[in-house]
């Protein structure tokens, strides 16, 4: 019914990140960092002939390349993106790769490091460093008249949780201490002289990873990380008149951070599986009919299968095969709007291959009487 997307089957590859900041791929950290400062300098959204775009994809390059785990991971295989511990961490096995806002979602929270980092002062004015948990993107599979009519729908996730053991501290005891390192801030601060004149850093605190506290008394449940990975069910609103490719959000369903630092989301990508007897185009439905001649002729009252049962369908005498007819709100119900749109009837003509021997002398018949003089076996008339 569902399954996990690796987040890199939905995003363009990005660039290089070593060309991104015009290093060598055998550049040492310092060089690194020399050549982000420049480019951000460069780029800065402030300045004029800013950037943010550009200035978003440096500091992404520069989150990875700085980090020795991270540009390993790019070295190998292009673009990271921040799993629980890495990608390894979780693996497809236990329910695929949760995926991070360090990365290609940029998340604002990195724009105000990287603004602190730079001019020495704290955009949001945040004392500690929450990093927030993961998001899960999925893909809900829908029946075409569910994603039509909507509903509750009931998937099956696996994602991480905050560790009952421990109420998500991490510590045994439930009772972390304050970060000695930090003094419980969650990063710490220097100031250095660079050729840009004094910078004011501050850098997520090693010791306590950006919580400000540490654990006393590991928690063995989640190796101190105050969340394990559970599976569990969990029912969805899906709204009517949801299509292909639009997405349910639902805020803070995606893993929960680091030790229950506030969960990320989850996004539920639809894919309706087709109908056979409807074609859908937005709010639109196309299907259907095959009629006999006397019906098209005579016209006729018949019973045609609806979206929600059966609809009776009004044709008119001297009906064209291939005519349309159209049925006023008996379509899909408009997304988070009103009404409903409408069905789309095409009107075909089905041909009986055998007739009994009453039914030809009453075609023959009716053929004489229409001027025609049918003329069978002899196919030499066709090729004129
Ligand atoms: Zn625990
Ligand atoms: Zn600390």
């Amino acid at each position: 019914m569902i399954r996990r997307r690796a987040y890199y089957t939905l995003t363009h590859v990005a660039a290089d990140y070593y060309n991104l900041l015009g290093v060598e791929r055998s550049a040492n950290e310092e060089e690194i960092k020399r050549a982000f400062r420049k480019a951000a300098h460069k780029h800065h959204p402030d300045k004029q002939g800013g950037d943010a775009a550009k200035f978003k994809e440096i500091n992404e390059a520069y989150q990875v390349l700085s980090n020795q785990e991270k540009r390993a991971q790019h070295d190998q295989c292009g673009r990271t993106f921040d799993g629980p511990g890495g990608p390894a961490a979780g693996g497809p096995g236990a329910g695929g790769y949760p995926f991070g806002a360090g990365s290609a979602g940029f998340s604002t929270e990195d724009l105000g490091d990287i603004f602190g980092d730079l001019f020495g002062f704290n955009r949001r004015g945040r004392t500690r460093v929450r990093q927030r948990g993961d998001d899960i993107q999925l893909i809900l599979r829908l029946d075409f008249n569910d994603a039509a009519f909507g509903g509750t729908k009931e998937i099956e996730l696996t994602r991480l949780t905050a560790c009952e053991s421990c109420a998500g501290t991490g510590d045994k005891n439930k009772a972390p201490k304050k970060c000695s390192t930090c003094d419980g801030l969650g990063k710490v601060r220097e100031v250095r002289q660079t050729i840009l004149g004094t910078i004011a850093q501050e850098r997520l605190c090693q010791e306590c990873q950006g919580d400000g506290k540490v654990a006393s008394h590991p928690c063995m449940e989640c190796s101190s990380q105050g969340r394990v990975r559970t599976t569990e069910r969990l029912g969805v609103e899906v709204p009517a008149g949801i299509d292909n490719d639009q997405i349910i959000k639902l805020s803070g369903q995606g893993d929960v951070g680091r030790r229950a630092t506030p969960a990320g989301d989850l996004l539920l990508t639809i894919r309706v599986t087709p109908s056979d007897t409807f074609v859908r185009d937005g709010a639109d439905v196309k299907t259907h009919i095959d009629l006999e001649y006397p019906q098209l002729v005579l016209g006729d009252e018949i019973d045609i299968q609806g979206l929600q049962g059966e609809l009776s369908l009004s044709i008119q005498s001297g009906t064209q095969p291939g005519s349309i007819v159209r049925l006023r709100g008996e379509g899909i119900p408009i997304l988070n709007g009103n009404g409903r749109g409408d069905l789309f009837v095409e009107v075909g003509q089905v041909t009986p291959k055998k007739v009994s021997k009453e039914e030809r002398e009453l075609l023959e018949k009716l053929a004489h009487l229409r001027g025609q003089n049918l003329t069978r076996k002899k196919r030499r008339l066709f090729s004129k």
